[in-house]
């Protein structure tokens, strides 16, 4: 997945336009700019690559979680359903705003399951936010008519599957409004960044105005611009921006190398009738920057990761013990664990994640195991790599 294995002469040469004239910051000092507008360049460049309306850059990926949920109205008291497998940043960025994380159960797609969605609506149920985890995405026509039914904001964090695809659209502008990261492991990458994508003109004067103060951009004169709403400061430099106009050019280039890298594993580990891959939506191609595969049970994927281990086989995961991503270790959040006080709406829903039942999430989480797919291994290092992981299942599934 990660662009800052393929970096270079064209990054540095972006890089070094906004060093030349020592403008750092995105907006303002025109004269000082000598053309160079970064943020801007990516910007346009990005509403191409997700072929949506409006891109927003910002500070990260949870940055454009939390302006993306704010720009469509979401705030105190309000509940956002989200996945039990996920990055912390999706529940850190609800809580930013004072709304209530709704977690729900995954299904073999390693995302949303629509029927548990369906399932937890309440009369507070503001918005559904989807999470494309590990490349790949949710059956998106279902989630999209729970929400046209149930008239709730569909938000989409494609952060993990940039250049994925659902019947040919992007991921990430497929929802009301979409966030991307472009932080240093994702498949492009700004060292810092994110991106709020939509095709709704309101949703993006929003984002415009609340990643920067509220302030309006009408005009050429900073100082005098007025705040038609509150804001904050969410942006993103221009220094990283000429580091990801650089990363986006090459981002068909990237997508095309995670494809034969991923398709080699998958040919040799297609041949163990014990394993069987996650669930693509009908109309949907991934980004290949993961591959995930099931195992039998919990047990034989435990053992598997670490026969993967012991072998040399790095950037596989089993994700039911991880603490970053999956909820059995998120005790920070199960105990409300803040700096500050919490609201009791949110500590009340956070106090039920301890109790319930999330058997169907352990289910697929529990078999699952997730293998990076790095730009940087060569064909020969992959058919090797694939050999020894499909050696090591074999023997612990006979064993
Ligand atoms: C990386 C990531 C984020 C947050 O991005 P940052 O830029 O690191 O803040 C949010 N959601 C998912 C699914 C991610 O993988």
């Amino acid at each position: 997945m990660p662009g800052f294995e393929l970096f270079g002469d064209l990054e540095r040469k972006e890089v070094n336009d906004v060093l030349d004239n020592g403008v750092l910051m995105r907006y303002g000092f025109d004269g000082m700019r000598k053309g160079h507008w970064k943020a801007k360049a990516l910007e346009a460049e990005l509403t191409k690559t997700f072929d949506s309306k409006y891109v927003q850059l910002v500070s990260s990926g949870t940055a454009a979680v939390s302006v993306a949920l704010a720009s469509a109205g979401v705030g105190a008291g309000d509940e956002v359903i989200m996945p039990t497998f996920t990055f912390v940043a999706s529940f850190e960025a609800i809580m930013m705003l004072g709304a209530i994380p709704v977690l729900v159960d995954i299904d073999s797609t390693l995302t949303l399951d629509p029927k548990a969605v369906e399932a937890a609506i309440t009369s507070k149920t503001k918005a559904v936010m989807v999470v494309q985890m590990c490349g790949s995405m949710a059956n998106m026509d279902a989630l999209r008519s729970v929400c046209d039914i149930h008239n709730l904001v569909f938000v989409e964090d494609a952060c993990q599957a940039i250049g994925g695809t659902y019947k040919g659209k992007p991921l990430g502008g497929l929802a009301d409004i979409g966030c991307f990261s472009f932080d240093f492991v994702k498949t492009i990458t700004c060292g810092e960044g994110g991106a709020v994508v939509t095709n709704n003109k309101d949703y993006y004067i929003n984002a415009d105005h609340f990643s920067d103060h509220g302030h309006d951009h009408i005009g050429n004169d900073r100082g005098a611009e007025t705040h038609p709403f509150l804001g904050y400061n969410f942006r993103i430099s221009e220094l990283n921006a000429a580091v990801g106009l650089a990363q986006v050019k090459r981002l068909p280039e990237f997508i095309a190398i995670q494809k034969r890298n991923y398709m080699i594993i998958r040919e040799a580990l297609s041949q163990i009738p014990e394993v069987t891959f996650r669930t693509v939506p009908n109309g949907g191609e991934e980004s290949y920057a993961f591959l995930n595969f099931f195992l039998p049970n919990l047990e034989t994927a435990l053992k598997v990761s670490s026969a993967f281990k012991e072998n040399g086989v790095d950037v596989c995961w089993n994700y039911y013990e991880n603490n970053w991503h999956y909820i059995r270790k998120w005790h920070h959040l199960k105990e409300a664990k803040s700096l500050y006080p919490l609201s009791k709406e949110i500590k009340s829903e956070l106090s039920k994640l301890s109790k319930k039942d999330f058997s169907q999430s352990d289910y697929w989480i529990g078999r699952n195991i997730s293998c990076l797919i790095k730009l940087s291994w060569t064909e020969v290092e992959v058919t090797q790599r694939a050999k020894t992981m499909a050696k090591h299942i074999k023997l612990v599934v006979s064993s």
